[in-house]
């Protein structure tokens, strides 16, 4: 059946997906279609079910189909699906973020440094609006990111990025015009040094640096104690923006994000902009860019740097993003810790067991692993890791019924539905996927 679907989609649909990483590229093998998901399961058009490490690919926080959620989506959607006006709902989720991320200021006080939030719809939107408003702001046209970095499909951000581009060992994409892609520097991750060079160079032209608060589209990779910070320093010692890129860490690591965890523990640090996405929606197509009132004024309509959307805010999916944040509790945040914890330990173990020389990446919840013997610190590293032993893995994870997601270059997403009898089901399908990537 799986087959079948995929023959027929690939005949409707560009390589039968609509995004290029669900087509199994990387893995091999016939991408299963989903049908149904509920809290740690998805089942197939085939009837079989799996445990789920994907979630959506991080918005699915809750597990699948959390019954408020649904709830709040019903009854919002009995009221209409989309306005193209303002509601109350989206002031609501505007609130709610702008409270939730909090953290330590330079003296220890807490800061909100969501002062005013614009919504869209995509994590892309969400990101290249960030950039265009840092341009808009500054007057300036250069913008550094990071190599295996993913910050969404727009033209300047594509090279040298993380998820469906690493996966394919793309340099950048076709189609972006060369003039577009020398607006972007692109720097080694924790490099700070790289940083500190580019702007002495290019100072007065940089409008921003955007960084993933911490990475996960070239598999996990946390930023250095400290680094961070130092690129808020470096960008507002130069006149720049730092864009922290917060679309997969935000209300997912904690209610604060990758920044409430990392400004806790190490020096604080304030980003100009940032951006979410994923949880924000629960499951509905919802980011948003945010961050200091004097800056996101300069978006219209008080101000000249142009963005807008027909569905943003749409009623339906405020309400998915309104019950998913309200439900994403301190008991949610430490059973996600706690479960990640369980979780990268047994497969570290499993693949011990076996030989197979292996880095546990964490970032708070999120982790995924290397396969190589020394940590790595940049893209550079995770590409020059044994990421042949993945899809034999992957694969006997598949058929003991656990559904990874298909590139070693993604993080593993678990939820609050990720209950005993879930956990055992992942950890039983170890031993025999951990000697397949041995082989
Ligand atoms: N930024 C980061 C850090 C992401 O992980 C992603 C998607 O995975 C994006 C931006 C783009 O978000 P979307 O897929 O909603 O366009």
């Amino acid at each position: 059946m799986n087959n079948e679907l995929f023959e027929r989609a690939k005949r409707a649909i560009p390589g039968g997906v609509n995004s290029p990483v669900r087509a199994y590229g990387s893995v091999g093998g016939t991408p299963r279609f989903l049908v149904r998901a509920e809290g740690p399961y998805v089942y197939d058009a085939e009837g079989s079910e799996f445990v789920d490490l994907v979630a959506s690919w991080g918005p699915a926080i809750l597990g699948h189909a959390h019954p408020a959620v649904v709830k709040a989506v019903q009854d919002a959607a009995a009221l209409g699906l989309s306005f193209g006006a303002s509601t109350p709902s989206e002031t609501e989720l505007a609130e709610l973020v702008e409270s939730r991320v909090a953290g330590a200021g330079a003296n220890g006080e807490t800061v909100h440094p969501i002062e005013q939030l614009r919504l869209v719809s995509t994590g892309t939107e969400a990101t290249m609006s960030a950039i265009r408003l840092a341009r808009g702001y500054t007057g300036r046209d250069l913008l550094i990111k990071f190599a295996g970095h993913y910050h969404g499909h727009s033209d300047g951000l594509l090279a040298a990025a993380g998820s469906g581009v690493a996966t394919m060992a793309l340099p950048g994409s076709a189609g972006v015009p060369a003039p577009i892609a020398a607006q972007t520097l692109v720097l080694p991750y924790n490099d700070i040094d790289a940083v500190r060079a580019a702007v002495a160079e290019h100072g007065d032209r940089i409008a921003a640096i955007i960084v993933e608060a911490a990475s996960a589209n070239m598999g996990v990779l946390a930023p250095k104690p400290g680094f961070n910070a130092a690129l808020a320093d470096i960008a507002h010692e130069n006149g720049s923006l730092l864009i922290l890129d917060e679309v997969l860490t935000g209300f997912r690591v904690t209610a604060a994000g990758y920044w409430g965890l990392s400004t806790g523990e190490g020096p604080a640090y304030q980003p100009d902009l940032f951006t979410f996405g994923k949880v924000i929606g629960g499951g509905m197509p919802v980011a948003a860019l945010g961050g200091r009132a004097d800056v996101m004024e300069h978006l219209a309509p008080t101000g000249p740097v142009y963005q807008a959307g027909t569905l943003s805010g749409n009623p339906v999916a405020m309400a998915a993003g309104i019950a998913t944040l309200e439900h994403a509790t301190p008991e949610v945040y430490a059973h996600l810790d706690s479960t990640a914890d369980t979780l990268a330990q047994a497969v570290s173990e499993a693949l011990a067991r076996e030989g197979v020389a292996h880095q546990v990446q964490r970032a708070g919840n999120l982790f995924s692993f290397a396969f190589t013997e020394t940590p790595p610190v940049d893209y550079a590293d995770m590409q020059a890791q044994q990421t042949w032993r993945y899809p034999p893995f992957f694969h006997a994870m598949l058929d003991a019924g656990v559904a990874l997601p298909p590139s070693v270059f993604e993080a593993w997403f678990v939820t609050a539905a990720h209950d005993e009898r879930a956990v055992s089901r992942i950890i039983d399908a170890l031993p025999t996927a951990a000697r397949a990537a041995a082989s």
